[in-house]
């Protein structure tokens, strides 16, 4: 079995890289035994992780490019968490590579002046999405979900979702796709939904019982924004947002709930709480609607 082996050259790569060469972890499936990677654009440096676009060719055959993106990590802990991240792309999600995640092209260990090195590359899906996942389109905003929620029945919580760990393309069609990345807080999850739907719009799932946490976070008001706001505000207490169709059903779901009589609330001022909480939650319907009429694009494509 030969290895395979990654080296870097250019002058604008991190110091520690420059001309430096790692060997691949696992035999790679392509049929050459030398690559080199540039550096074409750095996308994030840290203290112990440079992550870069880069364009690997290799002398064996002069046709050979693939567009990826290097991610570069340090020291023996950088290291085992970057390790952690490819056995994620290795096993559990495997199967989603190219679809919902990059595809895993190679993973190099070895030794730079920065100590312990391992570079993590994949193909290079797109660029970071900078805009709140709430402004979104709806397709795009399911494409999202989906692809996590493949994630989770492939048995990982990711453990950072945020619109920055996004990558995004413009297809042919003109529509945006979404792949996620950047598994080093990844873990193994036996995620509670496996495979069950929640309906668009429809009711908030109930965490920890319908979805798990992170599905509910993403999903939520403060992520994707899929579902009805869960609970509408009622006097310092909270109401289901679902009994809130007019002013009479907040009242009788606040007064069920005892809220009006331990508040000592009189009449005039809970029908203008109810009221509050009716505005609440249709005003959110409105402003959704408002936002997946004119949705923004999740690049600024010039
Ligand atoms: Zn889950």
């Amino acid at each position: 079995m030969s290895h395979s082996h990654l080296s870097f050259a250019g002058d604008r790569l991190p110091y520690s890289l420059n001309a430096s060469h790692l060997t691949s972890a696992f035999p790679s499936t392509y049929p050459f035994n030398v690559f080199a990677a540039g550096l074409t654009e750095l996308l994030q440096e840290t203290d112990d992780v440079d992550v870069f676009r880069s364009v690997i060719t290799t002398l064996e055959d002069s046709s050979f490019r693939f567009l990826a993106v290097c991610k570069v990590a340090y020291g023996f802990e950088e290291v085992e968490a970057l390790e952690r991240e490819v056995g994620f792309y290795q096993r559990e999600l495997r199967h989603l590579q190219g679809k919902y995640i990059p595809r895993l092209f190679g993973y190099f260990v070895g030794t730079t002046v920065r100590g312990t090195t391992a570079a993590l590359v994949t193909s290079d899906e797109g660029r970071p999405l900078l805009k709140p996942f709430a402004c979104l389109s709806l397709q795009f905003r399911k494409r999202v979900y989906r692809g996590l929620r493949r994630i989770h029945q492939a048995g990982v919580h990711h453990g950072d979702v945020l619109e920055a760990n996004l990558v995004v393309r413009r297809r042919k069609d003109g529509s945006y796709w979404p792949m996620i990345v950047d598994f080093d807080r990844a873990r193994k999850h036996e995620c509670e939904v496996k495979g069950k739907k929640t309906q668009i719009y429809g009711p908030c799932p109930e965490p920890g019982e319908d979805v798990c946490f992170e599905l509910y976070a993403i999903g939520g008001e403060e992520g994707l924004d899929i579902w009805r706001p869960k609970t509408a505000g009622f006097e310092g207490s909270w109401i289901p947002a679902e009994a809130v169709t007019d002013v009479n059903s907040a009242l009788e779901s606040a007064a069920a709930r005892g809220i009006i009589s331990a508040k000592n609330l009189s009449p005039e001022r809970s029908r203008m709480i109810a009221q509050r909480a009716v505005n609440y939650v249709h005003g959110w319907y409105d402003q959704r609607m408002k936002w997946d009429r004119s949705p923004e694009s999740p690049l600024d494509d010039i």
